[in-house]
């Protein structure tokens, strides 16, 4: 493993690393809440879309300060306020959002670099992921994850990790992987890189089923630093050893009754709306859990998983919320299971998912679908070309600067998984 120590992105640039931490922020954006300081950007004239309440609230305004949500205000309430704001941005009735959140992608499965994932991810208004780089991991053993996270850290996109869990992802008889990595290698990586949030989908379900030592330990990595642990429990078989085993999440809930079974058992589901033509698009199968059992959708987010890069611009995660709403969810429902969802299930609600503190370059992609009634729904009518535009002209409050491209030169895919 390279043990250089991990770089930051030049303050040139923006990238997640450019809003402070809140902790360094508190007392300002207490004055700008309370108006004794004036915001550096207002949003006015907008309807807001709450996930935490799941309602659209007419006539708001949203203020901003160092790269945070302040507060949200009734329209026209910064004119009450001594001092005027940086910037006044008339919304005209548009609805602003959060950023959608997706909870499990390989961005190799695009064939891409994390930075050339970003551009199509920010144009379909997702804001935040967390990746799993196993496939990388497969081709390169942990300095191929490292090459992803640095690449990844300078992206205009938060992007997180979920370490890989199972490289290799079967046996030496049935593939000749390039990584292997055990236990200690896995918790290096926690502890190399803060935004390794949580351990990547454990996919080899029947050795967790049947207490693997080595699958056990690399569980254990994740346990004994607090980390949640994704999983791909596949199977109603398998639902109560993985939950037993301190898994808790799947993207691989196919239908209704594992779904139901996943729930009961504490495991969040990821709905994965793959591209229809594919057969990786369970989320109308497996919704009826809610639309037919009765299920809560609170611990229910969407995801994308795998995509073709081709599929970016126009299966993203947008096209998954309004899958959704198809299969009978509200737009408000589907809204935050494809954001604040997601934020809570890896414990960041504070910081993503809703509006209530959450950074500028959340609103600026989310506000593309601003113009319709519907979060999401004109722009399925836009062209490619037309949504780009109206994306990269008209949403950004200030440019976003896209870092150099990378074109990786070896990667490889492995599968689906
Ligand atoms: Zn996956």
């Amino acid at each position: 493993m390279d043990h250089r120590t991990p770089s930051l992105p030049p303050k040139t640039a923006l990238t997640r690393f450019s809003v402070a931490p809140l902790s360094t922020m508190t007392r300002h954006l207490a004055d700008v809440a309370s108006g004794r300081a004036p915001a550096d950007l207002v949003i006015t004239g907008a309807r807001v879309l709450s996930t935490y309440s799941e309602r659209i609230a007419p006539e708001r305004e949203v203020w901003i300060a160092g790269g945070r949500i302040a507060a949200v205000k009734p329209a026209g309430a910064h004119r009450q306020v001594s001092g005027a704001p940086g910037r006044v941005y008339d919304a005209k009735g548009g609805i602003v959002a959060p950023g959608l959140v997706d909870p499990h992608i390989h961005i190799e499965s695009s064939m891409i670099t994390a930075c050339a994932y970003a551009e199509a991810a920010l144009l379909n208004g997702t804001a935040t992921i967390f990746c799993d780089s196993h496939e990388i991991g497969n081709v390169m053993d942990a300095a191929g994850i490292e090459m992803m996270l640095e690449d990844a850290r300078h992206a205009p996109l938060s992007i997180f990790l979920t370490v890989p869990s199972t490289v290799p992802a079967t046996s030496p008889e049935l593939e000749t992987a390039g990584g292997d990595l055990t236990p200690d290698k896995i918790a290096a990586l926690f502890d190399r890189w803060p935004e390794a949030a949580a351990l990547g989908e454990k996919m080899d379900f029947v050795p967790v089923t049947m207490g693997d030592e080595r699958s056990h330990a690399i569980l254990a990595a994740a346990l004994e630093r607090g980390k949640p642990i994704s999983g791909h429990i596949y199977g109603r078989e398998f639902v109560a050893a993985y939950a037993a085993s301190g898994v808790t999440d799947t993207h691989e809930a196919i239908d209704r009754d594992i779904a139901d079974d996943l729930l009961d058992a504490g495991v969040w589901i990821f709905l994965r709306g793959g591209p229809p033509t594919t057969p990786w698009h369970s989320l109308p199968e497996a919704i009826k859990t809610i639309t037919e059992l009765g299920s809560s959708h609170k611990r229910i987010c969407v995801c994308t998983d795998d995509r073709d890069a081709d599929d970016l611009m126009m299966f993203g995660m947008d096209w998954v919320t309004r899958e959704a709403r198809r299969a009978g969810m509200s737009c408000e429902q589907a809204w935050s299971m494809g954001s604040l969802h997601p934020a809570t299930r890896f414990g960041m609600e504070g910081e993503i998912g809703g509006l209530g503190a959450d950074a500028v370059r959340t609103w600026c992609c989310s506000t593309t679908r601003s113009r319709c009634r519907t979060p999401g729904m004109v722009a399925n009518s836009w062209s490619k070309t037309e949504r780009s535009r109206r994306c990269s002209i008209r949403h950004s409050p200030t440019p976003i600067a896209i870092p150099r491209r990378r074109t990786a030169r070896s990667m490889s895919r492995s599968g689906r998984s």
